[in-house]
């Protein structure tokens, strides 16, 4: 059974295919086949691309008329919900997704959640009158005017490929950009499906929205953050690709929002509900552990340090993953033979520093093909070592053991990301307690979910800068313009 995405990019209006003729392999990680193929856009495609959103920024009316942009992304939302069916396979093909997942945050829940970005066209409030004020004897009236940034490059991973597109495009269309979407070359179809709906079902103007695909993961991204015509990169990924998309940045002093990597801890205090809370660790594997907010360091009190470990042994021993296609999975493979590698150099390393390997640690040996890692749990973990430092996107959850609440505190904050985490305890005063002391961009305290359209996510530290989502993620979308006008 073949299932067959759209090959082409999205420029200036037209599904294209790259100017060389070139086109790239599209594999299923849990297959290891190719199921189709792609543009292979280059230089030529990504600056025809810049030169067109530059165009419908500067000459069409997408920037200022939001009773435009309300119909066309009403348009896009229903062309999607519409199509959704035709996308669901394709994300379980190319990103080896497991299907549950799609009926959530990897497909339904982000189109729904394009309605918050259109209706914050209604709500945002786009000028906004200061006091009048006396400077150097002139008594003035200033206007706090909002405007879109311009040309926005959205470049975006491969774990969560159409969420994270929609989550660029919404709130940078909606705030009346125009947007050079790139995607990772293991997810392109994420994005060429957005294009196709635009292109086919909507009446977004030629150039608003450009789609890049490219089998090179670095050269249109590096094209895309240097060009002078681009006003702002909103990167999703790695923190070593956010480090080097800033710099690139740097020369035009491009606007960054950059959502980066985590290592999120999952602090349980001493009189938590441990069957609760502690069995959950196990929910590192989902997705096969890639995701940046996953909390894949778990503190354990010393004093209940064996039953926390017990518990968790038995949970990970369970952790359904494999076929994609089984809606019994919470896990499938990794996203590519790199990535796989990666996460297995992890383990070893785990092991090397003196971890405890008590669950997993190999490739699976379950299947003949795909890029499956067994669910892994690795005890008596130290604050400092490797495995408890970086972040390995992969299957793996690290015990630290902690002495008191402040020492759990200490070493939640002993890390260089500040993404997420979790707390839990008998007292929902204390656990809030150590929620405020940790520096983090989102905390979930007893279970509490903080995901929403309307919640901010993002990281302190190395996790990132800015915030998506929420009426501060559709700020970073915008300028701030200050009018002084006279009195009267
Ligand atoms: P990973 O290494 O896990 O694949 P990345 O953070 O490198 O994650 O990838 C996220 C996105 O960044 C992808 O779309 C990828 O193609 C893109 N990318 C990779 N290198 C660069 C670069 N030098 N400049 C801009 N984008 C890049």
């Amino acid at each position: 059974m073949g299932v067959q995405g759209e090959s082409r990019m999205l420029i200036d209006g037209k599904l294209t295919e790259a100017a060389s003729g070139r086109t790239f392999d599209n594999v299923n990680p849990a297959t290891e086949e190719v199921i189709g193929q792609v543009a292979d856009g280059g230089e030529q495609d990504v600056r025809a691309a810049i030169e067109a959103a530059r165009r419908a920024f500067d000459e069409t009316t997408w920037s200022t008329d939001r009773e435009l942009r309300k119909r066309c992304l009403q348009q896009l939302k229903e062309g999607l919900e519409r199509e959704k069916e035709t996308l669901r396979p394709q994300i379980v093909a190319e990103v080896g997704a497991p299907i549950a997942l799609t009926y959530a945050i990897q497909q339904d829940t982000c189109i729904a959640d394009l309605q918050w970005d259109i209706d914050q066209i209604d709500r945002q409030q786009w000028e906004q009158e200061l006091p009048v004020h006396e400077f150097f004897g002139m008594r003035s009236r200033r206007l706090v005017v909002r405007e879109p940034v311009g040309v926005v490059a959205a470049i975006t991973p491969w774990n969560f490929p159409f969420m994270l597109n929609l989550s660029k495009l919404g709130p940078a269309l909606a705030a009346g950009n125009t947007v050079v979407l790139k995607p990772a070359p293991d997810t392109p179809w994420s994005a060429t499906f957005i294009g196709k709906v635009i292109a086919e079902q909507t009446d977004i103007p030629p150039g608003v929205v450009n789609v890049v695909t490219s089998g090179d993961a670095a050269a249109v991204g590096e094209i895309l953050t240097s060009d002078p015509r681009v006003d702002m990169v909103s990167f999703t990924g790695s923190t070593a690709t956010g480090r080097r998309i800033m710099i690139n940045g740097a020369e035009t002093i491009k606007k960054v929002f950059l959502e980066l990597g985590g290592k999120s801890a999952n602090i349980v205090l001493d009189d938590a509900d441990f069957a609760a809370s502690v069995g959950m660790g196990s929910m590192v594997c989902v997705h096969a552990g890639q995701g940046c907010a996953i909390t894949t360091r778990m503190l354990l009190p010393q004093s209940r340090y064996d039953e926390g470990v017990e518990l968790l042994k038995a949970a990970f021993e369970t952790v359904g993953y494999g076929d994609p296609n089984d809606m019994a999975n919470i896990a499938g493979p990794l996203i590519n033979a790199r990535q796989m590698e990666r996460v297995l150099g992890y383990i070893e390393k785990g092991k090397a520093e003196g971890a405890r390997l008590l669950v997993g640690g190999k490739r699976s040996d379950r299947f003949d093909k795909g890029y499956f890692v067994e669910p892994t749990l690795f005890v008596d973990v130290k604050p400092d070592m490797t495995v408890a430092q970086e972040e390995i996107f992969g299957p793996v959850l690290v015990v630290i053991p902690y002495g008191d609440d402040d020492d759990a505190i200490r070493i939640a904050n002993n890390s260089r990301y500040g993404l997420s985490g979790s707390v839990s305890s008998a007292s929902l005063e204390r656990a809030m307690n150590v929620a405020r002391r940790i520096r983090t961009g989102t905390i979930s305290v007893n279970g509490g979910q903080w995901f929403g359209p309307d919640s901010p996510f993002g990281g302190y530290r190395q996790s990132g800068v800015g915030r998506e989502h929420g009426v501060e993620g559709f700020e970073e979308y915008l300028e701030t313009k200050t009018i002084g006008l006279p009195e009267s």
